[in-house]
């Protein structure tokens, strides 16, 4: 049998095609079904030839009719003995079937609702059919497929649906696997040798890394010899150098941008001052060893007269936020403005709230700018007025300007990306970046993913932090809740819960804040309950988290808008309603809450039956662990590196083959030959076509090579 798309067939190539031929160009496909297929984000031809099965169902070989077993997805060649169009009395739909035989024995198959098969299935053609087999009710013992894959033997030499190992597509409303195979057969056979490869031969080499344009082919319609198991997870050879391109210019990507920014001139501060020492020696503290180790880290970053661009890892509670607060006093005592942007207004606020508390006693002039803030604080920041700035991506917007920026900290960076980033730089000349995050990755993940950026870790919690105890409970056990809830409230603590949505939903069925706000009122009368959620007027929500700081409120029933950054060392309990709702990260994120203040915490997760196989897992991590890195890999584990890190928000290209986790190899040798490369030839010139992929693939969110 062929797989013969090497012969290619060239006859309905036009010397006018390209890549970006409009699919609609593209035989087969036509203006209806290019608007399908724009649904599945395939516009061009380079799209088409891009779009990759699922996975692969191996129908090599082909079974004599006696051999086939049930349940199985099978493939065999047969010959159509009879056919016949039944309708359905109540549905009346109308069915096709055929009655098929070699000479081992008969095998039904059906067709629902496309009688027009009829044309195609004559007395004596034979057939390749390919399907899960079934058995046949209404004939006894007999054998039966259902919408089987077919392929009419000798009508044309062309084994695409059967007898080879098979690509599934992911279809969609208007267009069938099949069809996008059919038209994938075609446009490989016709226009694979329009695919260039663009990375350095030597590279190639030296990692034996396939051709292009075979990995390609070899995606869609694979060998004989390749091996369906590992097509189907990944590590095929075509995979392999897929996964490799994907990683390259990913890395290269980041090369460049690290390589710009140490090439650009930055702002050399004086460290040895004085209002850091004050401050320090006014907190109520001492700092860790790990705070103390990355705060040395930064200081000399400070000091260097190039832009410092630095990650701070760390788990949440570890003490990031001093970390933070300390570097903006370096640049405030060296002359300069200083910013700190958060990914909610809430935690903007909180953020203000602290930090104006802990220096008070310094005499700085600090502002808060969010989305909701108007006129005056725009001001002070273009006037040079306000030294400290906390805000929200409000911070990058268009009309806000600073007299002078030296330092900007992003907290929480995996809700913003490369791309805020590069804006909050152009809002100074130069200043230094400091970026801080909670989600822990393992370092070498960190180092190719974030791979343009220094990194810090803080591997060590304050002192004096209890352990958090973290249990599962059902609906059923409201009253033992409830009993804890008072037993801390009788000692004199705080209580957080924490519902999943604002207002009741009818599709989701979820309890709201609001309702339950209400109903712990009643359960409470004694008790003093708030309510904050991210639909409320900032004042109010400042009001109450004022309140709930202050002891004022005992019980704050909150939406997820405290997941990161609230800071109440007295609350030492958080019942999370819907608990199977939320992702793992978010869990943690929220239990951070708690375990501040020495006391012993609790984590209560609320979960409503029935739940989902995956919701349990994360439930039962959040039991066994608190341990911010164990988390991450068990969620890792559970959705997946493309989910996990949320490169669509981040602002680096998409990983489609690549896995992080799977192909950490790649990823490495990759990173290695990328900024080689660009330590080597900065400006790619000899590799123009390496260069206008890296531009596509990052479709032009960076200014990347400015020659
Ligand atoms: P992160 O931002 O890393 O989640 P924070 O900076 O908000 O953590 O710190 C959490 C709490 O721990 C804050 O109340 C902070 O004042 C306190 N804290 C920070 N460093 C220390 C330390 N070295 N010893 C004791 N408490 C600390
Ligand atoms: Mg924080």
């Amino acid at each position: 049998m062929s797989n013969n798309i090497s012969n290619i067939n060239k006859s309905n190539y036009t010397p006018q095609t390209t890549k970006d031929t409009h699919i609609q160009y593209i035989k087969g496909v036509g203006p209806a079904r290019s608007k399908i297929l724009e649904r599945l984000d395939i516009k061009v031809l380079n799209d088409l030839l891009f779009y990759f099965p699922w996975r692969y169902e191996d129908r090599k070989s082909l079974k004599k009719i006696n051999e086939l077993s049930y349940g199985h997805i099978e493939t065999t060649m047969c010959e159509v003995l009879s056919t016949e169009i039944v309708t359905t009395p109540r549905k009346r739909m109308k069915i096709f079937e055929i009655t098929a035989s070699d000479k081992t024995g008969f095998l039904k198959s059906k067709w629902f609702n496309q009688p027009y098969l009829a044309r195609y299935f004559k007395k004596g053609q034979k057939v390749i059919l390919s399907g899960a087999v079934k058995g046949n009710p209404y004939a006894g013992a007999g054998l039966e497929m259902e919408n089987p894959d077919f392929e009419l033997v000798g009508e044309e030499d062309r084994f695409i649906h059967t007898s080879r190992i098979v690509p599934v597509y992911k279809a969609t409303e208007g267009i069938s696997p099949k069809q996008i195979r059919t038209l994938m057969f075609n446009a490989v056979s016709n226009y694979l040798f329009l695919i260039e490869d663009y990375i350095p031969e030597e590279v190639l080499k030296r990692h034996a890394l396939k051709p292009l344009d075979w990995a390609v082919k070899e995606m869609h319609f694979p060998e004989e010899v390749a091996d369906v198991n590992m097509l189907n997870n990944g590590s095929s050879p075509a995979h392999r150098r897929l996964a490799f391109d994907e990683f390259f210019l990913l890395e290269l990507g980041l090369a460049l941008l690290k390589k710009g920014e140490v090439l650009e001139q930055g702002i050399s501060f004086k460290t040895d001052n004085c209002l850091v020492n004050k401050f320090l020696n006014s907190l109520p503290f001492q700092l860790t060893k790990a705070q103390h180790r990355v705060l040395a880290e930064i200081m000399a970053d400070l000091q260097r007269p190039l832009p410092m661009n630095r990650l701070i890892h760390g788990d949440v509670g570890c003490g990031k936020t001093v970390i933070a607060l300390v570097s903006m006093l370096v640049a405030v005592e060296n002359g300069y403005q200083s910013c700190l942007m958060a990914p909610t207004e809430l935690l903007a606020e909180q953020h203000f709230i602290n930090i104006h508390k802990m220096i008070e006693t310094l005499g700085l002039r600090i502002v808060l700018l969010t989305s909701s803030s108007k006129g005056k604080p725009v001001d002070d920041i273009s006037e040079g007025n306000a030294q400290i700035i906390i805000g929200t991506h409000a911070l990058i917007q268009e009309q806000v300007k600073f007299k002078k920026l030296g330092l900007a900290i992003i907290d929480e960076q995996h809700k913003f990306g490369v791309v805020q980033r590069a804006n909050i730089r152009r809002k100074g000349f130069n200043p230094d970046i400091l970026i801080m995050t909670a989600t822990p990755i393992p370092r070498t993940l960190a180092l190719t993913l974030y791979g343009d950026l220094d990194i810090s870790i803080i591997d060590e919690l304050p002192s004096g932090r209890k352990p958090i105890i973290t249990k599962m409970f059902f609906p059923a056990q409201k009253d033992r809740i409830h009993s804890l809830i008072k037993e801390e409230l009788t000692k004199g603590r705080q209580v957080y819960i924490v519902y999943p949505l604002i207002e009741e939903s009818e599709k989701l069925d979820l309890k709201s804040a609001i309702d339950g706000a209400e109903a712990l009122r009643k359960i409470y009368p004694e008790r003093r309950v708030g309510l904050v959620h991210g639909k409320m007027h900032r004042n109010d929500r400042e009001a109450v988290m004022t309140q709930f700081k202050s002891g004022e409120i005992d019980i704050l029933v909150a939406t997820t808008v405290i997941e990161v950054g609230i800071d109440v060392p007295n609350a030492s309990l958080m019942l999370i309603v819907h608990a199977e709702r939320f992702g793992l990260a978010q869990l943690h994120q929220l239990r951070g809450r708690i375990g501040r203040g020495g006391y012993d915490s609790y984590c209560l997760l609320m979960a409503y039956p029935t739940f989902s196989e995956e919701a349990k897992r994360r439930l039962k991590a959040m039991e066994a662990t608190s341990d911010g890195f164990r988390i991450a890999e068990e969620d890792l584990a559970i959705r997946g590196p493309g989910d996990f890190f949320g490169t669509r928000q981040s602002g680096i290209p998409d990983l489609k083959i690549a896995n992080i986790i799977r192909d950490i190899k790649e990823l490495e040798t990759a990173r290695k030959e990328a900024f080689d490369l660009i330590e080597a030839e900065p400006g790619l010139n000899r590799y123009p076509l390496l260069k206008e992929n890296l531009q596509k693939k990052w479709r032009g969110r960076l200014e990347l090579i400015k020659s």
